[in-house]
Formats: C-alpha cells, sequence, structure tokens
C-alpha cells in the first residue's frame, strides 16, 4: 500500500469530519468547538499535544522512532501548518452541509486544512518507525486578520518539538484559478505583504456656501486618493507590483456643511521588502505634502500587517519534488506570479525555511477560470482532494526525515 492508498482509505472519515467542521464555522482566535474537534480526532494518536487556552491553537508533537541520535544532537524537525478559523460571510453554496450559523462561512476553506492535517498526522502515526526525526503539527486559529501564526510563535511553536523546526510547510486549497488537485507553488514570494494606512485630514468646517471662510478637507482628500496611484505609478519601477487599495473613505454628514475632517483607509500590497520601505515613505509623503498645499494637516498611521509570504527555494524544490512522485509531473506546476492575498504563515516562514503550497479544489459544476474565488459565499470546494492533501501534507514530512 503506497501512502496515496493509505490516505484514500482515509477518505470517508476525512469527508465526514470536514462536514462536521463546515456546518458550524468559527471565527477569529476563539475556536472552541473546532479545537474540541481536533482534539478529538486526534485523540488516538501518541502525540505530545498542548492546547492554547488564551486562543484555541492545538500543537501536536509526532516523535519519529528511527536512527540513533545523541541526547544533546537535535533531531531534525519539520512543522505543518494548518489554519483553522472562518470567515464572517453568509455562506450561498447549497450543499447538504452548508452552514448552519448565519453570518459565518468556511468561505478560505480552512475547514479542509484542518481536516487534511488531521490526516496527515495519522499517515505519519502508521509511519513513525521509519521517521528520524520529529513532526510540529501547528492547528492555527486566527489567520483572518487575528495573526493567529504570531501569536502561536509567541508561545513557541516553532521549538514545540525542543528545538526550532528545520522546515516549514502549509497547503492553501483554491476553489478556483487552478484545475482540482493540481499542486502549484514559486520559489521567492508567493503572497504579498500587506499594509495599512489610516488617514485623517484636519481642517476647519462652516457653512457649504462659505467654503472660503472655511478649510475643506473634502477636496484634498480627493486630490490624495488620487495621487496615492500616481505617486506609485511615477515612483516605483513598473516591474515591481505595488497595489494601493483605498477601500473605505469617509467625511460629512449633508450636502451644506463643510466638515471639520475627512478620513480614509488603505491596504498596500508589496512583494519586496525595499520596494515595501519605498512604497511606504512615498505614500505618507504624499498625504502630507498634499494637506499642506491645501494649508491642512493629516494624521497618518501606517501599520506594517504582514510579511511577504517567501517561499524558500529549496523547501519549494523540495515541495515540488514531493507532489511530482506522489501525483505525477502533469499535476503540479511553478506559478509564474505570486498572488495579491496575504498569508500569516509568512510569519513562520520568515523565521524557518519553508513554503506555502496551493492545492486545487474547484467543484465539477464550476471552471477554474471563472468560478467564486476564496471569500466569496460561493466558494465551493471539493471534497475528493482530502485524501490528496493530507498524503501532501504527510510526505512532505516524511521525504525529510526518512
Ligand atoms: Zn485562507
Amino acid at each position: 500500500m503506497t501512502l496515496l492508498d493509505d490516505a484514500r482509505g482515509l477518505a470517508d472519515e476525512l469527508s465526514q469530519l470536514r462536514h462536521r467542521l463546515h456546518q458550524r464555522p468559527e471565527i477569529g482566535l476563539r475556536l472552541p468547538r473546532t479545537q474540541d474537534a481536533v482534539l478529538e480526532a486526534l485523540d488516538d494518536l501518541d502525540l505530545e499535544i498542548s492546547a492554547g487556552s488564551e486562543i484555541s491553537s492545538v500543537t501536536a508533537v509526532l516523535r519519529g522512532g528511527a536512527g540513533e541520535h545523541e541526547p544533546e544532537e537535535p533531531r531534525p524537525v519539520v512543522l505543518l501548518r494548518a489554519d483553522m478559523d472562518a470567515l464572517p460571510v453568509h455562506e450561498e453554496v447549497d450543499v447538504p452541509y452548508r452552514s448552519v450559523l448565519d453570518g459565518a462561512m468556511h468561505a478560505c476553506g480552512h475547514d479542509l486544512h484542518t481536516t487534511m492535517l488531521i490526516g496527515a498526522a495519522r499517515l505519519l502515526d502508521a509511519r513513525r518507525s521509519t521517521l528520524q526525526g520529529d513532526v510540529v503539527l501547528m492547528f492555527q486559529p486566527g489567520e483572518e486578520g487575528y495573526d493567529g501564526a504570531q501569536k502561536m510563535i509567541d508561545a513557541g511553536v516553532l521549538s514545540a518539538a525542543g528545538h526550532p523546526a528545520d522546515m516549514a510547510y502549509a497547503l492553501h486549497v483554491m476553489p478556483n484559478m487552478m484545475p482540482r488537485a493540481h499542486v502549484s507553488t514559486r520559489p521567492g514570494p508567493i503572497m504579498a505583504a500587506s499594509d495599512g494606512m489610516f488617514v485623517t485630514v484636519h481642517g476647519a468646517g462652516g457653512h457649504g456656501s462659505t467654503p472660503h471662510l472655511t478649510r475643506d478637507p473634502v477636496p484634498a482628500t480627493c486630490e490624495m486618493v488620487l495621487a496615492l496611484q500616481t505617486a506609485v505609478n511615477r515612483g516605483v519601477d513598473a516591474f515591481d507590483a505595488v497595489v494601493v487599495t483605498v477601500g473605505s473613505l469617509h467625511a460629512g454628514s449633508r450636502r451644506n456643511i463643510i466638515p471639520e475632517t475627512a478620513s480614509f483607509e488603505a491596504t498596500v500590497r508589496t512583494f519586496d521588502r525595499s520596494v515595501r520601505r519605498r512604497v511606504k515613505d512615498l505614500l505618507i509623503q504624499v498625504c502630507h505634502g498634499v494637506a499642506e498645499a491645501h494649508g491642512l494637516v493629516a494624521d497618518v498611521e501606517y501599520v506594517e500587517e504582514y510579511p511577504v509570504t517567501m517561499n524558500d527555494s529549496a523547501a519549494t524544490e523540495m515541495g515540488l519534488e514531493v507532489a511530482n512522485s506522489l501525483f505525477g509531473a502533469d499535476r503540479t506546476d511553478v506559478m509564474s506570479r505570486p498572488i495579491t492575498g496575504t498569508e500569516d504563515f509568512s510569519r513562520v516562514i520568515d523565521r524557518v525555511p519553508g513554503a506555502m503550497l496551493l492545492l486545487g479544489a474547484c467543484v465539477d459544476d464550476n471552471d477554474p477560470l471563472t468560478a467564486p474565488s476564496n471569500h466569496s459565499p460561493h466558494a465551493a470546494f471539493d471534497d475528493r482532494v482530502l485524501p490528496d492533501g493530507a498524503a501532501l501534507y504527510a510526505e512532505l514530512a516524511l521525504s525529510q526525515l526518512t
């Protein structure tokens, strides 16, 4: 029996578990039902488990049984990460196991990641005697904007085996963009860094009929929003990708009242550390400069949120070799470009060499090119990739440790 055969033998069990998780999605850092479900699913395995109390994390260490090691000589450690949280989205997918909770949905497929890593734990447990090192299974809450990865790092997940992990991998399922059961990744940047900019423009309000007696923050703010795009367009190399999106803009209460302030928020995505610094400086300068030109003052808060998800070249190559060996070269490919989403797994592979791999999970009724994306209320993920994902997680560890 191959690893993939064994994984396929778990298919029904994994689908049922995924359906249970999918029906009751939990958002943020506190996922008590999900944490219980993970602990229950791992209960019959010989693992060193620590469950978070402040946040609903689960860290499980699987000790390999092969190889002679001096006590002081550290054994190699591979970390495998699955995120577990859902999104504040009302599910519109018509499946028997759709979310029973209004306004909560596993719209990013993290229920599949959780299930696949549990499958991997079973597969690795059965092969424990061949492992010449240890595996850390990182079940993480709060990926969707809560920085759960950093919180688990602060709590010591990277050294859960007793010494630092040598390699780290994460999978992400995709309901679109790629065919079902295909594995894609790339060396270097695979997902963007994300920063937030919060700007308040202070003027002096008054009657809308007499703007000359006020200092109107509204036109200045409008200019800023447009000038941000021009600044990036003129100030950054055309081959360095940058996205600046003003997603929130507020001013005033009535058409004939000039407000005291206007404010907006922007998200900024970049793929390179030096470009990130350059863009930050440019955007802040534009806001202050435009405000000053209007005789106004701008408060600019610039928050560096998540780093670039930077795949290590060697780890990526090994990941692709593993996917090729499991599924064949016609089901793997190297992405020509990164995607502009953000991942807090970037925190992990900022510290440990590693890689994130994408796994296609498009359902039969959808075309990957037009299917609803992650975070859509219509995002649909096919259960049939669960054994593939479990086998892939497991083999990423086995290939390093046997
Ligand atoms: Zn996600």
